[in-house]
């Protein structure tokens, strides 16, 4: 992946950088487990490629899609 680190942000007030996006997926996973509204984006040079990766999801699967982002489609 792009040099950089994934933040994840929380509703409650917690934010973190996680070199590993695996290590961002398992404390955005707990916080929303917790019902609190977390998101997360990467820190990378290029603001346009930071946005889409994130509205996008990095793999594509239905659980890694922000599904309030325009770019969403739930009838594919
Ligand atoms: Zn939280």
């Amino acid at each position: 992946m792009a040099s950089g680190e994934t933040v994840v942000q929380c509703s409650c007030g917690f934010e973190a950088g996680f070199d590993r996006l695996r290590d961002a997926r398992e404390a955005l996973a707990v916080h929303e487990d917790a019902g609190h509204e977390a998101d997360w984006h990467i820190e990378t040079v290029a603001d346009g490629v930071e946005l889409a990766g994130a509205d996008a999801g990095v793999c594509g699967r239905p659980e890694c899609t922000n599904e309030d982002s325009p770019l969403y489609r739930d009838d594919v």
